[in-house]
């Protein structure tokens, strides 16, 4: 509760800024549930870290909307903390509700590469003669923020990056709606320009926002299930109590309501209720799972997109750090950079023959007779890079 102190000197400037606006413009929305359950029910634990490469779109109108890139980092660190719960307050997650909450092991990166290879940082910014843009009032309809030709910045492709809009938004805070629902090139999330990064504009001043829309965009629906009080609606989740309606500002544990009446009552605490960012902490384990399930059923380009390997570096590195040299039985591989720590030769198939150890010099042999003819890889590894190593293909001849 510590938050709130912090926030009270502030309460005129959210009142006077933003008291009208809905803390999330979604609209009512199809979710397949029945095919995120099949998934869910035959899913393994198994799988890699989930990178998701992110596009920031900054749609500003006045340089005060022109949000400084430090907002956005801060943004994208939320976002990791939140979701792998690394979030400094889970120690405010009741002890009733902490079995119970949960991490997803993934990653939002800034994408390093465009959609055509090109270099970049991940946040573009480009300016609108729009003094604002509203929240959507359908899906149907090409969403303006999103369009370059409406004033706005087009997505980059939805399957491969999570894009996300920030500008002067009326109507809500922020909005998205899971996969499906927008037109394709639709994808992603809105946010209004004071409620990105750490603005601590209460009650949604500390990132939050584009938590609880990432939220959505994996699926989740509200906590109290969009039923407006009545207990028959359902988020599709086993583990958060039935919640008649949403929350607001940081309710005093525990919250019981009609659907729920025993204590520890209902998860306020929930990224995906509308209580101040100050108060949530939390997605619980059977969201995690859900969330999962969405990315593996609708998000699938996720786990093949390269938006956040930077452009070149094994090319360039394998271009202008290292030659190889075929001759009289031997490869002859020198760094230009700086020195070799280990050489590998692999076979077509990926089975390694051989290993080196670099030694540190800057030129190195490896013998490659007796080796049957065909292409073998080459992996070099030099001293100080950060990647796994440089990979070049070899035709070994008699
Ligand atoms: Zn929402």
């Amino acid at each position: 509760m510590k938050h709130r102190f912090l926030f009270l000197p502030l309460l005129g400037i959210y009142f006077a800024s933003s008291a009208q606006q809905a803390p999330c413009g979604i609209l009512p929305q199809a979710i397949d549930h029945a095919k995120i359950d099949q998934q869910l029910q035959g899913a393994s634990k198994s799988q890699a870290t989930l990178v998701v490469p992110v596009v920031f779109h900054i749609v500003w109108n006045t340089a005060v909307q022109n949000i400084h890139d430090s907002m956005i980092f801060q943004q994208l660190a939320i976002m990791n903390n939140d979701f792998q719960r690394k979030n400094a307050d889970t120690v405010n997650t009741p002890s009733a509700f902490q079995a119970a909450s949960g991490g997803m092991d993934i990653v939002f990166c800034l994408a390093q590469r465009t959609p055509s290879g090109q270099a970049t940082n991940g946040i573009l910014r480009v300016q609108t003669s729009n003094a604002s843009f509203a929240s959507p009032t359908s899906y149907s309809v090409p969403d303006p923020v999103k369009r370059t030709n409406m004033n706005g910045s087009d997505s980059w492709d939805p399957t491969k990056y999570l894009n996300i809009w920030i500008c002067n938004l009326t109507g809500s805070t922020a909005y998205s709606a899971p996969p499906g629902n927008f037109m394709p090139q639709d994808d992603g999330v809105v946010c209004h320009y004071m409620h990105t990064g750490k603005t601590y504009n209460y009650p949604y001043g500390l990132g939050r926002s584009i938590v609880h829309e990432i939220g959505h965009f994996f699926c989740l629906k509200h906590i109290w299930g969009d039923d407006s009080g009545a207990c028959t609606g359902t988020d599709w989740i086993g583990d958060t109590p039935n919640q008649a309606n949403f929350s607001t500002n940081c309710p005093t544990f525990p919250k019981t309501d009609a659907c729920t009446g025993t204590s520890p009552g209902v998860m306020f605490m929930n990224y995906m209720d509308y209580s101040e960012d100050g108060c949530r902490n939390m997605f619980s384990k059977g969201q995690v799972a859900y969330m999962n399930s969405c990315i593996n059923t609708f998000h699938t380009g996720y786990l093949s997109s390269n938006g956040c390997v930077p452009v070149g570096i094994a090319e360039k590195a394998a271009a202008d750090e290292v030659e190889i040299v075929a001759q009289n039985g031997m490869l002859k591989v020198s760094a230009k950079q700086t020195v070799i720590s280990e050489l590998r030769l692999y076979n077509s198939l990926g089975q390694m023959l051989r290993a080196q150890n670099g030694n540190a010099a800057k030129s190195l042999e490896i013998p490659v007779r007796g080796l049957p003819p065909g292409v073998c890889i080459v992996e070099v590894l030099l001293e100080g890079n950060s990647f796994t190593g440089i990979r070049k293909k070899v035709l070994i001849t008699e």
